[in-house]
């Protein structure tokens, strides 16, 4: 029991405290909405017009009057033009006659159903359709995908691809968003060297500053990259109030838990509100949290494995709250096991998984673990497509147990 803490903080109450104490700034700027995409829309949209805009054909065919429909047999109209997308048939129909009409012309005049073109018989401007067509087929009515007035999007949605395209359905050329929010990151550790340069005995290259933009990055906010810092008093001091400076959030990695070099913990205690936590997680375990000025501060613990999963599951949320954007949870689905998992009761563990579909049965999905699970192996994460989410009361699991997983792409 090594590392069983009983004075911990459960992960979710972590997560809970961080959410209820963050605010956003909720500056929010105009924008084509082409620049829009990964932010938060910080207005309601609503529709001007119906979309789409006329009743309209969903098929190349004929429109027809849907009272010329014959109750058996067939009957023959007379075709009098055309109607393409984009150019209407002028007329209107009178009895025993049908338009020739294509795909996503309006409906002209008289007309409410369409025969579809693999239906009927063709002598020149004979039409003959027969009884098995439905009175109002093979039509889009207008607004049937939104109608005027309609709500389109509401405030703190997530601007995504289909949205883009929502929003230029309804005719609207620029949204007001959440201006971006500024992140501040860097790294402390004397044994840290930069990529490109030569280690000596003792020393690593600095790959957790490497991992946090790559997540950073997948979020709509804007980087600051601010190097490694020494594990030097005055140095640890500076690059925080230069931090507090540039952004509204700052990161660090290492220098959380009560090794003999750790200034981070010290410096902040001088500097600022800052909490310091002993998660009940695994990995993970030592989390700052709190306020350096008017900065959001997150000090996550050194080990390159636990910097990621307490970015996912603490800073992540974080940030799309301060970015303006509804919290949603993340998707969830459960798996059978396929490899036995060690663990301790007491602790919730983030294990790192390989997600797949079963082949016999493909509403049923499985799950195995990635080799070592040691908090310092990067390759862990590197070869996984989810955790598996073992409960604090876990006390392991056996080969075909059931597990929850979060799969990657549900958080990344
Ligand atoms: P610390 O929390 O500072 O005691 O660091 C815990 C472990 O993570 C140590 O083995 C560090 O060498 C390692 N570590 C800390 N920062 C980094 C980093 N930026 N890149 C890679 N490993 C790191
Ligand atoms: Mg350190």
């Amino acid at each position: 029991m090594d590392d069983f803490d009983p004075a911990s903080l459960d992960a979710d109450k972590a997560l809970q405290t961080i959410l209820k104490t963050i605010t956003s700034t909720n500056e929010t700027e105009k924008l084509p909405i082409r620049d829009t995409l990964g932010r938060a829309l910080a207005e309601d949209i609503s529709s001007k017009i119906n979309v789409p805009g006329h009743t309209n054909s969903a098929m190349d065919g004929y429109a027809v009057n849907g009272s010329e429909i014959p109750q058996q047999g067939t009957v023959t109209l007379k075709n009098i033009g055309t109607a393409w997308a984009g150019k209407p048939f002028p007329g209107e129909t009178s009895k025993g006659e049908c338009v020739r009409i294509m795909t996503g012309a309006a409906m002209p005049a008289n007309t409410d159903t369409v025969i579809i073109q693999e239906h009927v018989q063709v002598n020149g401007d004979d039409i003959t359709i027969d009884h098995a067509n439905k009175h109002g087929q093979n039509v889009r009515l207008a607004g049937e995908d939104i109608p005027m007035g309609g709500q389109v999007l509401r405030k703190g949605k997530l601007i995504t691809p289909a949205d883009l395209g929502l929003i230029a359905s309804v005719g609207i050329s620029e949204i007001e968003v959440n201006k971006k929010i500024r992140v501040a990151f860097f790294s402390t550790g004397d044994e840290l060297r930069p990529v490109g340069s030569k280690l000596e005995v003792g020393q690593i290259y600095d790959s957790n500053r490497y991992t946090l933009h790559g997540m950073l990055s997948k979020l709509s906010v804007e980087i600051i990259d601010l190097g490694v810092v020494e594990d030097k008093r005055e140095a640890v001091e500076e690059a925080f109030l230069n931090a507090a400076n540039k952004a509204d959030v700052i990161i660090t990695s290492g220098g959380v838990s009560v090794g003999e070099a750790d200034f981070v913990k010290e410096t902040l205690e001088k500097m600022g509100e800052v909490n310091f936590w002993k998660v009940a997680m695994k990995p993970g375990r030592p989390l700052a949290f709190g306020k350096i000025k008017n900065a959001w501060f997150f000090g996550l613990p050194g080990n390159p494995v636990s910097v990621m999963v307490t970015f996912y599951m603490f800073v992540q949320p974080a940030l799309k709250k301060l970015m303006g954007l509804e919290y949603k949870e993340p998707l969830m689905i459960n798996a059978s096991c396929k490899t036995k998992l060690r663990k301790r009761p007491g602790r919730v563990e983030y294990q790192r998984g390989i997600l797949t579909r079963n082949h016999d049965n493909p509403f049923e999905y499985n799950v195995a673990k990635t080799g070592a699970q040691g908090s310092g192996i990067l390759r862990s994460m590197s070869d996984a497509n989810c955790f598996i989410i073992l409960p604090m009361e876990s006390s392991g699991v056996e080969v075909e147990d059931q597990v929850q997983v979060l799969p990657f792409e549900a958080i990344i």
